[in-house]
Parts: C-alpha cells; sequence; structure tokens
C-alpha cells in the first residue's frame, strides 16, 4: 500500500514521465532513398517501441529506473542485469541515432568540432573510409560510434547487441556524438547483407550540426 502511495505521489509530480517514448524526428519516408519509408516505420513502430516496453517494464523490478537517467543507468548497468542492459540500450541508441539524422544531411559546420575533426582524421573522407571499415569489420549485431574519449579525442568505436560506450561495461568508453545502427532490422529490407551499400548511403543524411552540438556538450563535461 505504502509503495502504491509513492507511485503514485511520484505520478502526479510527473516524475514518471522522465522516461518517454518520443515521435521520431521526421516522417517515415524523410530519409528516402537512403533509407527506405518501411524499414523506418517497422525500425521505429516495432523495434525501437518494443525496446522502450520491454524497458519500462523493468521498473517493477527496479523502481529506481524510473527517477535516474538513461546516462546514469548505463553508468551503473552492472546492477540492473541483461534486461535492463538490453533493452535500455535498445530505447536509448535509437532516439539517439534518430537525431544523428536528418533529410539531406547537413555539413560538418566550421568551429572548434571540424578542427578537431579535421586534425583526428585528416579529411571528411578519410573518415567515412575508417568509419565504414570498422562497422564492417563488426561480427554480427550492434552499433558503430564516433565518441569523445576521456581524454578528448575523437574516436570510432564498435559495441555489440544494444550495448554504448556510456556503459561502464563496454571495452570501449566515451560520450556519443555520431551512431549507426548495424542491426541487419536496419538496412536489410533494402539492402539485404549489402552493410556496405547501407553505410555509404547513411553518409548522405548525417546530421552533421547535430553532431557538432553533442561535441560540444560533451566537451564541457
Ligand atoms: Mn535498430
Amino acid at each position: 500500500m505504502k509503495k502504491d502511495f509513492f507511485l503514485f505521489i511520484v505520478a502526479v509530480l510527473g516524475l514518471s514521465a522522465q522516461h518517454e517514448f518520443k515521435p521520431l524526428p521526421y516522417a517515415y519516408d524523410a530519409l528516402e532513398p537512403y533509407i527506405d519509408a518501411q524499414t523506418m516505420q517497422i525500425h521505429y513502430e516495432k523495434h525501437h517501441k518494443n525496446y522502450y516496453n520491454n524497458f519500462i517494464s523493468c521498473y517493477e523490478k527496479f523502481p529506481e529506473l524510473k527517477q535516474m537517467s538513461m546516462i546514469e543507468i548505463f553508468k551503473n548497468i552492472e546492477k540492473f542485469g541483461p534486461k535492463v542492459r538490453n533493452n535500455g540500450g535498445g530505447y536509448w541508441n535509437h532516439e539517439f541515432f534518430w537525431d544523428c539524422m536528418i533529410p539531406g544531411g547537413k555539413a560538418i559546420p566550421i568551429g572548434e568540432f571540424s578542427a578537431l575533426f579535421l586534425k583526428t582524421f585528416g579529411t571528411l573522407e578519410d573518415f567515412k573510409k575508417e568509419f565504414k571499415e570498422k562497422a564492417l569489420n563488426l561480427f554480427g549485431s550492434g552499433w558503430v560510434w564516433l565518441i569523445l574519449d576521456k581524454n578528448k579525442q575523437l574516436k570510432i568505436v564498435t559495441t555489440p547487441n544494444q550495448d554504448n560506450p556510456y556503459m561502464n561495461i563496454s571495452s570501449e568508453q566515451g560520450i556519443p556524438l555520431l551512431a549507426l545502427d548495424l542491426w541487419e532490422h536496419a538496412y536489410y529490407l533494402k539492402y539485404q547483407n549489402r552493410r556496405g551499400d547501407y553505410i555509404d548511403n547513411f553518409f548522405n543524411v548525417i546530421n552533421w550540426e547535430k553532431v557538432a552540438e553533442n561535441y560540444k556538450s560533451a566537451s564541457r563535461k
């Protein structure tokens, strides 16, 4: 009874709204022809939604998840078991991924981020080559990321399954700036087994303005 009353108060205060299933920031067909509408719709409505539903179903076992930010959860992920790791990761990774893309793409804005980016990778073409290579070398399902590591350096890394670089159990840690989903469900309908073509086409829709913003907030931490 006490617990129910507590949950009622939490709901009244609006704290339960911390982890929401946000709307997709563009229409399903907005990234055509690079990412097709059917893939976007299934990816968002079925896969992403399913990770979200499974994640919030973990509130019952771990009520503290409700009040924690996703980043706090990831930094303590070993406390919560595989269901939270897989579905909390799946929920947050997709939300982050949608924001990395925009119809038509956006160029890298001139500034601190572009300076470090060029110093690290050489040209944009060199970056794409390394990003694609690492993405193709990931066996099975997972993600490829551009991160800012603890030494404030840019780095391209991959994580398996729905892990991400915020997780304290990840072999590659840092603050994500850009992500690409490498699960077959992200590209199979249009590209079948051609992961390389999917990656090449992703480069056309990257929102580099958002990536530079992510860098700005990451570099202040
Ligand atoms: Mn996915």
